[in-house]
């Protein structure tokens, strides 16, 4: 390297520190940085005329409020320094709407919906003998045998757990619950004219903090399927859904759904109303966020409290 080169490559070098540093003061003096994870809501599915799906001697309103209540008391256990918000902790109902308006009004760093699956019975057609049929066939009566089935249902075998987060088809309700709710986006510092005109910071910020909650997300999915196997449940995985929860992506928070299993499924059903069944749920679901918490927590110092 000349001489030249290096004075070149050092005045480069010291043009991008000093735009990065401009860049940073820029930032930090005017976006609100979340602070860890401090509050989690919590939303049992469904409630009042809404029942959600329905077992046969149970239904998933009162399965999800009883986790999620439980699940309230367990994070409050594992980490007193948290929170909690509750959608709802009796039996009422809320159109999602409002549910989200609860949620972004609480100022929620996380969103949990509870919820059960249900999966419709299985059709069976049994062959059991044969009929004679008389018909006429010009004058003459004549006889032939039809094959006679019998049909029943039985439940259907589908069980397991499932944890989604909003479907990348979404993502732009996302966005627009970004810059509607989230604090770190929707900075009172930027002039109302300014945000109409699309705000470039705005606009990278809105970028920055989707992709930041996606991963989140999509890491506490995995962390609570995970904490479900331990426990010995089948795991159903993590996914992207595109529709029916409509609510993750009109939280401007990262949020997952978690089915808790199939209350269509009788020895499910079974575990899902059982005392053991709900305690184990919700202490895995705990056990996750506390991870995802230290995790983020974790970041969050080594980058000097950023
Ligand atoms: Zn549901």
């Amino acid at each position: 390297m000349t001489l030249f080169n290096k004075i070149l490559s050092f005045t480069t070098l010291s043009l991008l520190m000093c735009i990065a540093a401009t860049h940073t003061k820029k930032s930090t003096g005017n976006v609100k940085q979340k602070q860890g994870v401090k509050r989690v809501v919590i939303d049992a599915g469904h409630g009042g005329v809404d029942i959600g799906a329905r077992g046969s001697y149970s239904n998933e309103k009162t399965i999800s409020l009883q986790v999620a209540l439980k699940l309230e008391q367990e994070i409050k256990k594992q980490m007193p320094d948290v929170e909690v918000y509750m959608t709802r902790t009796t039996d009422i109902f809320d159109n999602p709407k409002v549910k989200a308006n609860k949620a972004n009004a609480a100022k929620g760093d996380l969103f949990i919906a509870i919820h059960c699956n249900d999966a419709g019975p299985i059709r069976h057609s049994e062959f059991v003998g044969y009929k004679t049929v008389k018909y006429k066939k010009g004058k003459k009566w004549k006889t032939r045998q039809e094959k006679q089935y019998r049909t029943y249902t039985t439940p259907n075998p589908a069980k397991g757990t499932e944890t989604f987060i909003w479907g990348v088809g979404k993502n732009e309700q996302k966005a627009q619950a970004l810059r509607d709710f989230d604090e770190s986006v929707n900075d009172s510092t930027i002039a109302e004219e300014n945000k109409k005109m699309n705000d470039p910071e705005q606009i990278a910020m809105v970028s920055l903090k989707m992709s930041q909650y996606a991963e989140r997300s999509r890491n506490l999915a995995f962390s609570v399927q995970d904490e479900f196997v331990k426990v010995g449940r089948v795991s159903r995985e993590a996914k992207q859904r595109q529709v029916g929860i409509w609510v993750l992506q009109a939280v401007a928070m990262p949020a997952i759904l978690v089915e808790l299993g199939f209350i269509s499924n009788p020895e499910e059903e079974e575990y899902l109303n059982s005392e053991k069944g709900q305690n184990e749920l919700s202490e895995c679901i705990a056990r996750a966020v506390r991870a995802y918490k230290a995790n983020i927590e974790n970041k969050m110092s080594s980058n000097g409290g950023k």
